[in-house]
């Protein structure tokens, strides 16, 4: 049987309703850091999934009314007119490839803060809202009326934008999660209680939506088949029966976020299996569900095996938009697998277009006018030597290469992939190695691009190679003097110490005895060491000046883990405190308030403080008379950061060479003020 036959049955068209999805590769409704302020990077951005296969495409939370107003987070809104014209774009652009445009209408609750509208935030109860020291509004009688009448009215403005599948959506937290929830909703009236009644509104809004748009538009819940706390599964499965007979899908998940949208470090493909797969038994409806799908067979087992309908996905589907073709057409070593590194989801966190480490032109559709899969030949190819082969050296290489250029790859180690090799080693990270693998095996591909390994360049071999055109990306390298985002000079007391980078435990040096990683990185460096060396036996001692263990980890929704696993491994875990000295038998800390002075044993101190630009190279080449039609830096030896930004560096480099600079700046969609 060939690959096409093999999965027709993810090919197979499902009824949902009164609609059809033409197969089973389903976008569920994520976020993308663009909301109702930049309707057409969303259009486009969305429209490119559709094209790629996925035969249904989902928006993000898209607000119902003023009174669920997320701002500073981005988030899609009906409220009037004017959004009906700018969501309709997207409809327009995810239909004219076959897929059916669904929109999850969204109402905040207490979980969100109304900044930008300032109107008090609704709730079953009057409780603190997540973030801001005020509280929610109780809904009477009224407010429920009122929000019942919103909702309609957002499911007939959805209904004119064109969706073809319209949620009532009681999961995350919000409102209708908060009304469903027995902690949250201490209500006496109807809408609490008992179970019946905590689920009077999400029924009430089900009827609603279905007398108001069911008739063309397919009605889907998002659910949790657990409460908050993780129980209640008896009383979620008498509320599926129940709801059932009223709705046309089930899109399904589980109320602990980390899990669902678990980094690979911590969670594996299909998690959510055991949580999901009675729900289609249950109901008798169609089923999605996520797990970051991105191996086919899994996927083919989930649904031969009735766990699920759909296979839901928004991670797989941001990492590669062309997934679903690519095993139609039996192209499966070309699958952009995603890596689990929630670098997605860190873009909405910080309130900014999506982006991705693997695909590089997510978020970028509009504004850049890339494409996935089509990168524009080269009016006139050149010869390119690239010097490294990190995840940016390969990235530039395969884009150009791609574009037609002729290119020679060259990496000074015995293994290509540069930091990606090293870090895939460590505890939980070695999905990452995906970035290497995706453009190694393009790459070889190739026949106009060389990898040459084992080749360390001088400037000498880079004027000598004869290319027109260089690309340096050679890297970085942790520092290991102590300076970074707390110390911004280099520490003298770090150097009478045995101090240890990260490069260096990665390369496989034994630090000895009592362990002091000190964390002023905040991201995963830190955190992943302290793991590794307290698997290895070391005591370890964790100190970050930050107030908690690897604080930007929460943008990428894997904090808690994080510091659950430290404290369940023994690690001493010291917050807003930073290493100033290592004596070899003590590190001395301050606390980074009051200044004040502590001293823990520490015979080796790993120090993940900053990275130094391996920038010789570079320097090198600017002094001499090169003769280069072009010499270009990109990546850490630029300014070192995520992999992601090396991956957007190169695919940047790689779509600039020999084009005019200035069609490579951004668009943006901003107000102009008209004469
Ligand atoms: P980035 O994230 O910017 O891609 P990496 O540190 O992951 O950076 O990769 C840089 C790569 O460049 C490493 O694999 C390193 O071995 C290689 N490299 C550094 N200097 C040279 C050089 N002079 N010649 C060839 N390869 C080099
Ligand atoms: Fe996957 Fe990371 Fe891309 Fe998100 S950013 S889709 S987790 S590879």
């Amino acid at each position: 049987m060939d690959q096409a036959s093999r999965f027709a049955k993810l090919f197979e068209p499902v009824r949902i309703g009164p609609v059809t999805a033409p197969n089973r590769f389903y976008q569920v409704p994520h976020c993308t850091g663009m909301g109702y302020a930049m309707p057409r990077t969303l259009a486009a951005m969305r429209e490119v999934k559709a094209e790629g296969g996925w035969g249904v495409v989902n928006t993000e939370y898209c607000s119902i009314h003023s009174s669920s107003d997320d701002t500073p987070a981005p988030y899609c809104a009906l409220w009037d007119d004017g959004d009906v014209r700018n969501m309709a774009p997207m409809v327009e652009g995810v239909k004219r490839h076959g897929a059916l445009a669904g929109v999850e209408l969204w109402h905040g609750g207490f979980r969100i803060s109304n900044l930008l509208s300032r109107e008090a935030p609704l709730g079953p109860e009057s409780l603190p809202v997540n973030s801001d020291p005020w509280q929610s509004q109780r809904m009477d009688a009224s407010d429920i009326r009122a929000y019942r009448q919103w909702h309609r009215a957002a499911a007939l403005r959805a209904k004119q934008a064109g969706f073809d599948i319209i949620y009532v959506y009681a999961a995350h937290t919000y409102l209708l999660a908060q009304f469903l929830d027995a902690e949250i909703n201490r209500r006496a009236d109807s809408y609490g209680g008992n179970p019946e009644n905590r689920w009077r509104l999400v029924r009430e809004l089900i009827e609603d939506t279905r007398e108001a748009v069911g008739d063309t538009c397919a009605i889907a819940m998002r659910v949790e088949t657990d409460d908050e706390r993780g129980g209640g599964q008896d009383e979620r499965r008498a509320m599926f029966a129940s709801l059932a007979p009223h709705l046309d899908l089930f899109n399904v998940t589980i109320s602990d976020y980390s899990q669902e949208m678990g980094v690979s470090r911590f969670v594996r493909e299909a998690s959510l299996e055991p949580f999901v797969a009675e729900v289609k038994r249950l109901t008798g409806k169609p089923v999605v569900s996520v797990g970051r799908f991105t191996s086919p067979e899994t996927m083919l087992s989930q649904v031969r095996r009735g766990v699920l309908d759909f296979i839901g996905a928004a991670r797989p589907s941001i990492a590669d938009p062309f997934l679903p073709q690519k095993i139609r057409d039996g192209h499966l070593d070309d699958i952009r697998e995603c890596i689990g590194c929630n670098i997605c989801y860190a873009g909405d966190s910080r309130g900014v277009p999506i982006r991705c480490t693997q695909n590089p032109t997510m978020g970028e559709e509009w504004r850049r006018g890339w494409h996935p899969e089509r990168f524009g030949k080269a009016a006139t190819p050149a010869r390119v030597l690239v010097v490294g082969a990190g995840p940016a050296g390969l990235e530039a290489a395969h884009v150009l290469g791609k574009r037609g250029h002729q290119v020679m790859l060259a990496e000074a180690n015995d293994v290509a992939g540069g930091r990606v090799i090293r870090e895939a080693a460590l505890p939980g990270l070695s999905e990452w190695k995906r970035v290497a693998d995706y453009r190694l095996h393009q790459i070889g591909k190739l026949s106009n691009v060389e990898l040459f390994r084992g080749s360390p360049m001088t400037a000498d071999d880079v004027i000598a190679a004869g290319a027109g055109h260089v690309i340096l990306a050679t890297g970085s390298r942790w520092r290991a003097d102590g300076r970074g985002r707390h110390h911004r000079a280099p520490q003298p007391g770090f150097a009478a110490g045995r101090v240890l980078t990260p490069d260096d435990v990665m390369a496989g040096k034994k630090p000895e005895g009592p362990v002091v990683i000190f964390d002023d990185d905040g991201y995963y460096m830190g955190s992943v060491l302290a793991e590794l060396l307290a698997k290895q036996g070391h005591a370890v001692t964790y100190v970050t000046p930050a107030g908690i263990v690897s604080d930007w980890s929460g943008n990428t929704a894997e904090q808690s883990r994080v510091q659950v696993r430290l404290i369940e491994l023994g690690v001493a875990i010291i917050v807003s405190h930073a290493v100033v000295a290592a004596d070899g038998n003590e590190a001395t800390l301050n606390c980074v308030y009051t200044g004040r002075e502590r001293h823990v044993p520490c015979a080796s101190l790993v120090s993940v403080t900053s990275r130094q630009p391996d920038d010789a190279l570079w320097h090198e080449l600017q002094g001499r008379d090169h003769g280069l039609a072009s010499l270009t830096r990109i990546g850490d030896c630029k300014a070192p950061g995520l992999i992601a930004m090396a991956v957007h560096d190169g695919h940047l480099a790689g779509r600039m060479l020999g084009e005019d600079a200035g069609l490579f700046t951004p668009k943006r969609e901003r107000v102009l003020i008209a004469d």
